[in-house]
């Protein structure tokens, strides 16, 4: 069918980063585009409110960027809207020409170790969650009364969790972090967390100002064995290989920290390279980890991989945080691959099933459920434009579907299934609230952490 774009009716899944910069990139190609962006909490931003730190306010100030975008016309803010439950995909296609998916990753890698059932094991995604306010994980317990923790993995998510554990609560108090979180903090007996690498400093994925954040905090020593900062033949050919300049300057934060003397500090980093968890044992809960020592060899594709040897150790650990990535989930009535943890696409096309070039019509995706879930907040600018762009480009070819006649509005359907939807208004009545407690206790915000409480607030209408 041919239709000019701002005729287009099209849907946003998601309301994180991927989502708004698709939006724009749409507002910009077609102004006056009619886009319904749907969410299933009345809050939007996604991981810029569930996922960056709350002692990373900077990194938060990209929302003014996604607040102009929510004021252009024809924009709406479908919030409190599962998509999979409240409405299909089915029904969401055949009520807008485009659908644009950008749900993210919503869960966690695992590690498949024995043990890892165990309670006081949990996933850095959910602590994340936790100390950021997410409804679905205000009620989750983290036994902070354990002296020593785990964190394994060394990507930036493992820097937040490690800081976020170590740092003093005076500090955080001065930031959004959930009310439920700063409490349970400042009663927090963590003294010694253990971050665990399975590989070496070259091959940490972390960025540089996360790491060396951790050497800054107050109260905190980091401790390095200088033997895991000496290179072995793999990673000094990869280092030499590499452009980009992380690595090195890992490396140089890092050797600094092993010259550092002693300062019997009373909470410690404990850096562990070229080590993976094999088993966390105990019997209710976990008592402790076993690591074992990796050696390094080149995989041959200009790559380094971690080969276990006979020697491990003992972890005295009663809290364990695996930070070793997110997932994405299938959503019903959307191709998926399983292997990857992504929706198969190309250019952001949705297509039939991974390595297929056969596209569903009108069905797009941007984000970490397209790519994976790496990159910083801008990189989902770039991922969402791409989509964006190969979405005109097919509404250019007639490639749009044409929509059944004789269905009910989005409106309609919602409300006969009784679902409350939230506007963009009402999120600013939320905004407003949360800065008003916020502010009666020196706080940037108060963050509501309950979506009935949500939307007790919205009918009550603005303050
Ligand atoms: P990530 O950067 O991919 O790091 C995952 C870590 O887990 C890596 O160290 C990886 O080691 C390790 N790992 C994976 N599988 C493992 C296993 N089976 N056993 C032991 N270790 C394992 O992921 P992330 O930390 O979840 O972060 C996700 C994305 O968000 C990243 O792009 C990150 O930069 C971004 N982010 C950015 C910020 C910020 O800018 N401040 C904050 C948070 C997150 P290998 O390298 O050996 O695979």
């Amino acid at each position: 069918m041919s239709i000019p774009p701002s005729s287009l009716r099209v849907a946003i899944v998601g309301s994180g980063p991927a989502g708004f910069y698709a939006a724009e990139a749409l507002q910009k190609a077609a102004p006056g585009i009619s886009i319904d962006l749907i969410d299933r909490l009345p809050t939007p931003f996604g991981l810029v409110r569930g996922g960056v730190a709350p002692d990373h306010p900077k990194i938060k100030s990209v929302t003014r960027i996604f607040d102009r975008i929510a004021t252009h016309p024809g924009f709406r803010y479908l919030g409190h809207v599962r998509v999979g439950q409240d409405v299909t995909v089915e029904e969401l296609r055949a009520r807008y020409h485009m659908l644009v998916l950008c749900y993210g990753a919503e869960t966690d890698r695992a590690l498949g170790i024995p043990g890892e059932q165990l309670a006081g094991s949990h996933a850095a995604t959910e602590f994340v969650a936790w100390y950021n306010g997410h409804p679905d994980y205000a009620a989750t317990h983290f036994d902070l009364t354990q002296g020593e923790v785990a964190v394994v993995g060394i990507g930036n998510v493992a820097m937040d969790v490690a800081r976020i554990l170590a740092k003093p609560t005076s500090v955080l108090a001065a930031t959004d972090l959930a009310d439920h979180a700063l409490q349970a903090l400042a009663a927090s007996q963590v003294h010694t967390i253990h971050l665990v690498a399975r590989r070496g400093p070259v091959q940490a994925a972390c960025t540089t100002p996360e790491l060396r954040e951790l050497g800054e905090l107050e109260g905190v020593e980091v401790i390095v064995d200088p033997r895991d900062l000496e290179l072995d033949a793999a990673s000094e050919a990869q280092l030499a290989a590499m452009e980009d300049r992380n690595p090195a300057k890992n490396l140089d934060v890092l050797r600094e920290w092993a010259s550092r003397p002693r300062t019997g500090a009373p909470r410690k980093v404990v850096l562990h390279f070229n080590a993976s968890p094999v088993a966390l044992s105990g019997n209710e809960r976990v008592e402790g980890m076993t690591i074992v020592r990796n050696r390094l060899e080149s995989d041959g594709r200009g790559g380094v991989r971690a080969v276990p040897t006979d020697d491990t150790q003992q972890l005295p650990v009663g809290l364990v945080f695996r930070s070793v990535g997110y997932k994405g989930k299938a959503l019903p009535g959307v191709p998926f691959d399983e292997r990857t943890g992504v929706v198969p696409n190309l250019r952001g096309h949705v297509v039939e099933q991974a390595g297929s070039t056969a596209t569903v019509p009108g069905l797009y995706v941007a984000g970490w459920i397209k790519r994976g879930p790496q990159g910083i907040i801008g990189t989902n600018k770039l991922c969402a434009t791409d989509t964006v762009t190969q979405l005109l480009a097919d509404v250019a070819a007639g490639d749009v579907p044409v929509l059944p006649e004789g269905v009910s509005s989005i409106d309609q359907l919602l409300a006969e299934r009784g679902v409350t939807v939230t506007s963009w208004a009402d999120w600013q009545t939320l905004d407003t609230a949360e800065q008003a407690r916020g502010a009666a206790s020196g706080r940037p915000r108060l963050k509501i952490t309950n979506v009935q409480e949500m939307l007790e607030i919205i009918a009550a209408g603005p303050a």
